[in-house]
């Protein structure tokens, strides 16, 4: 008999003190309170099924300082933003672009033998930045639902429909309504880390869980995921620079 899942995934952002914080909330059935973790990914908020966001988010209120505080050790981990102008290095695939910035009058950006050449009418820090995130979120859109594709074909699943997500805290979610939301600066990492988050996010189109058979699906879209995982977990702020 197939298995029935009876848990939710989502990913969320709420107010809290004078910021934005990604979280996922995770739904089961059976379960009572409203528990708040932070872990290497970020914030995850497990909750009963049919509890009203607005009563989870003020429940969230009331351990403000605890979850701030411990998002704020998380987020140490972050390199130091980038500085956007001509010649600076910029993560894709696991290699590096080098942005050359020119000044044109028709706004274009695009890529050129290993070289990000972005021409734009008033080159400056927040209109290249505009420019380059925008050219990213494209690319990524690109590379990712491809994969998805692929990787869901090659293991028998139908395809998922895969959006964007600029969470900073979480790589991937996934929903069951089959949509699996993945964060654009992933485009950044190597291709096989980028393979192990789809997969990951497409065993849970099974699993809404990280049970063992959870991980038995992953391994099976993804030999060898434990090292992937691994170096993901232990690199991922690198991808954060913008
Ligand atoms: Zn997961």
């Amino acid at each position: 008999m197939p298995r029935v899942d009876l848990a939710t995934r989502d990913l969320r952002t709420m107010s809290l003190g004078a910021q934005w914080i990604d979280y996922v909330l995770v739904r089961r059935r059976g379960r009572r309170g409203v528990a708040f973790r932070v872990d290497a990914h970020g914030l995850t908020v497990s909750a009963p099924l049919t509890m009203p966001v607005s009563r989870i988010e003020e429940l969230a209120l009331r351990s403000e300082r605890w979850i701030l505080r411990k998002v704020a050790e998380w987020s140490a981990r972050r390199v130091a933003p980038i500085e956007w102008r001509d010649g600076v290095a910029l993560a894709y695939l696991g290699g590096t672009l080098t942005l050359r910035v020119s000044q044109g009058s028709r706004a274009h950006v695009e890529l050129v033998q290993g070289e990000l050449r972005a021409r734009l009418r008033e080159p400056g820090g927040a209109s290249i930045e505009r420019a380059v995130v925008a050219w990213y979120k494209r690319a990524a859109l690109a590379h990712l639902a491809g994969r998805a594709f692929t990787l869901a074909q090659l293991a028998g699943l139908t395809p998922p429909r895969v959006l964007l997500s600029s969470a900073r805290a979480r790589w991937g979610s996934c929903n069951t309504r089959r949509e699996v939301r993945l964060a654009w600066r992933l485009v950044k990492a190597r291709p096989d880390l980028i393979d192990y988050v789809i997969c990951h996010e497409l065993a849970h189109l099974r699993h809404m869980n990280h049970s063992p058979a959870f991980w038995a699906e992953v391994e099976r879209l993804c030999p060898g995921h434990k090292r992937l995982r691994a170096e993901l977990e232990a690199t991922d702020h690198l991808y954060r620079s913008f």
